[in-house]
C-alpha cells in the first residue's frame, strides 16, 4: 500500500505580526511537509473574534511568500478540503458537536456567567485550576430542549472522565499520561455559535487530513482533550509535534510583547530574511556536523523533526548577527553592492564618493545592514571628534607622537603625484621606515585624522584614497591642528 501523503498545516491566528516563535513553526511544519514530498497546509484560525486584527491576514502572507514558505493549499488559492479560514467553516462545526452530545461526549451547558464565576473564585480560594463541575451535565434531554427552545444562551462542553488516566504520544516529549481528574470539560462551541481554537483544532485537522500536527507547546497540556475528541469520533490521531519554546533568557520566553523583535522588526533592521530563516531553523534543531549555513533548499532535504531538542532554544542575538554577516560575505560584490545602496542614500550625499569602492570595503565587515549609515557617515563629513582617539595602547600613540606623524605625513601626501591606494600606501611605508618606528604609529594617527572614528571600515589608505587627495590633506590638517591645540 502506498504510504499515506504527508499533509501538514501553519494555522496562526491573525494577531498582527510574526513573532518569531510562529515564523519557527510555519517552518517547521514547512519542511515536515516538504521534505516528505507532501502538502503544507495554510489555515487562518480567526474563531476568536476579539483578537482579529485588521490586516494581520496579509502579514500571514506576505511573511510566507517573502520567507518561500509556499503554501499548497490556503485561503487565497484554494485547495480540495476548503474554505481554509476558520470562520468561513462556522457552520459545520455546530453539527460535529452534536454528533458527540449524542454519543455522551459533550453536553449543553446553560450555566449563567454569574455561577461560572462563583466557581473561579471557589476554585482561587482553594488555589485550584478552574474546572466546570459538570452542573448541565445531568440536564436530562427534555430539560435541554425546553431550555434551547426558551433561547437561553447555551455553550457545549466536552464531557471528559474523572477517573482512570488519558495517554497520548509526542514525537518531542514522548509518551504523556495525565489523570482525567485534571482535565476539565472545555468549551467545544461557545455561546456566539463559533467553535473554540480546542474544537475547531480537531475538526479541521481531520477533516483537513493532516497527519503532522506541529505547534508550540503551550498546547501540551491541551493535547490529552484533542485525543479524548479524535477517539470519540473514530477519527486517526495526527502525530503530534509540540515545540519546546523559543526563549529571551533561561528565565523569559522570547515575546513581542515584552518588547521582543518580531520576524518584520528583524527585516527592518537590516537581517536579511535567509539569514534569519536558516537562524530560527537551528532554534531547537541541529543539523548533523559543522556547518550551520544552510538556503532553504537545502534545509529541506536535511531537517528530520524527530531530532528537534526537547529543551528550549535560548534566542542568541549574536549568533544572529553572525549568521548574517555569514550570508552577506557569500554574496557576489554586486548583489552586496545593490542592497547598500539604499542604506548610502541619506548618509552620502557627496558626489564625488565612488559609492562601488565603498560597497567593496563593507561587504566583508558588515554585519547587520542598517548599520550601514553610521559606518560610513565620515566618508561624507569629517564629524567632530575628541582627540582622545589618537591614544592607542597597542598602537604605542599618543597626542605627541601622533602630532610628530602626521606633521611628517602632511607633505608626502601633498607631494604624491599618483593618488591611489598603493601610492599612499607605499609613500606612508617608506615613512615609518625613515622615522624608524613600527607602521601603527603613522598609519593610527592618519586613519584617525581622515575619519575622526575608533573605527572604521577599511584602513587609512583605503579611505585616503575614497574621500580624495584634497580632503585628505584637509583633514589632516584639521587633525594637526587639534593636537597642537591640545598640546598648548
Ligand atoms: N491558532 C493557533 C495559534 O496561533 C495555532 C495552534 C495550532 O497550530 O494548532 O497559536
Amino acid at each position: 500500500m502506498a504510504a499515506k501523503e504527508v499533509r501538514t498545516r501553519f494555522a496562526p491566528s491573525p494577531t498582527g505580526y510574526m513573532h518569531i516563535g510562529n515564523l519557527r513553526t510555519a517552518l517547521y511544519t514547512y519542511l515536515i511537509a516538504k521534505h516528505e514530498g507532501g502538502k503544507f497546509i495554510l489555515r487562518i484560525e480567526d474563531t476568536d473574534q476579539e483578537r482579529f486584527v485588521e490586516g494581520a491576514v496579509d502579514i500571514i502572507y506576505k511573511t510566507l511568500a517573502f520567507t518561500g514558505l509556499v503554501h499548497d493549499e490556503g485561503p487565497d488559492i484554494g485547495g480540495p478540503v476548503g474554505p481554509y479560514v476558520q470562520s468561513e467553516r462556522r457552520g459545520l462545526y455546530l453539527d460535529y458537536a452534536k454528533k458527540l452530545v449524542e454519543k455522551g461526549e459533550a453536553y449543553y451547558c446553560f450555566c449563567s456567567k454569574e455561577r461560572l464565576d462563583i466557581l473561579k473564585v471557589n476554585s482561587e480560594a482553594l488555589k485550584r485550576p478552574f474546572k466546570y463541575d459538570k452542573h448541565c451535565m445531568h440536564l436530562s434531554k427534555e430539560e435541554v430542549q425546553e431550555k434551547l427552545s426558551q433561547g437561553i444562551p447555551y455553550v457545549i462542553r466536552q464531557n471528559n472522565p474523572t477517573t482512570g488516566t488519558t495517554t497520548f504520544d509526542d514525537v518531542i516529549y514522548g509518551k504523556i499520561s495525565v489523570d482525567n481528574s485534571e482535565l476539565d470539560d472545555m468549551i467545544l462551541i461557545k455561546s456566539d455559535g463559533y467553535p473554540t481554537y480546542n474544537f475547531a483544532n480537531v475538526v479541521d485537522d481531520h477533516l483537513m487530513g493532516i497527519t503532522h500536527v506541529v505547534r508550540g507547546n503551550e498546547y501540551l497540556s491541551s493535547a490529552p482533550k484533542y485525543n479524548r475528541l479524535y477517539e470519540a469520533f473514530g477519527w486517526d490521531v495526527p502525530v503530534y509535534v509540540h515545540c519546546p519554546p523559543i526563549m529571551k533568557d533561561i528565565h523569559s520566553k522570547l515575546s513581542k510583547r515584552n518588547g521582543d523583535a518580531s520576524f518584520e522588526d528583524l527585516v527592518n533592521k537590516g537581517y536579511l530574511k535567509d539569514a534569519i530563516v536558516n537562524y530560527i531553523t537551528l532554534l531547537g534543531w541541529n543539523p548533523e556536523g559543522e556547518n550551520e549555513i544552510f538556503n532553504l533548499e537545502e534545509l529541506v532535504k536535511i531537517f528530520d523533526y524527530k531530532t528537534i531538542n526537547k529543551s528550549p532554544a535560548i534566542f542568541d542575538p549574536v549568533k544572529l548577527r553572525w549568521m548574517n554577516g555569514e550570508y552577506i560575505r557569500r554574496m557576489s560584490p554586486e548583489e552586496f553592492h545593490t542592497l547598500a545602496l539604499p542604506y548610502y542614500k541619506d548618509t552620502i550625499t557627496k558626489a564625488t564618493l565612488d559609492l562601488i569602492k565603498i560597497s567593496e570595503l563593507l561587504h566583508t565587515r558588515v554585519e547587520v545592514m542598517n548599520e550601514i549609515p553610521e559606518m560610513v557617515d565620515f566618508f561624507n563629513e569629517l564629524p567632530d571628534y575628541d582627540i582622545e582617539i589618537y591614544t592607542h595602547k597597542k598602537m604605542k600613540t599618543n597626542t605627541e607622537n601622533s602630532l610628530v606623524s602626521l606633521t611628517k605625513s602632511l607633505p608626502i601626501l601633498e607631494a604624491l603625484g599618483q593618488w591611489d591606494v598603493n601610492s599612499i600606501h607605499d609613500s606612508m611605508m617608506q615613512l615609518a621606515k625613515d622615522m624608524e618606528v613600527k607602521n601603527g604609529i603613522v598609519l593610527w594617527p592618519l586613519r584617525t585624522a581622515l575619519s575622526g572614528k575608533k573605527f572604521t571600515p577599511g584602513g587609512a589608505f583605503e579611505i585616503a584614497d575614497i574621500i580624495g587627495k584634497a580632503e585628505s590633506i584637509e583633514r589632516i590638517k584639521v587633525g594637526i591642528e587639534k593636537l597642537k591645540a591640545a598640546l598648548a
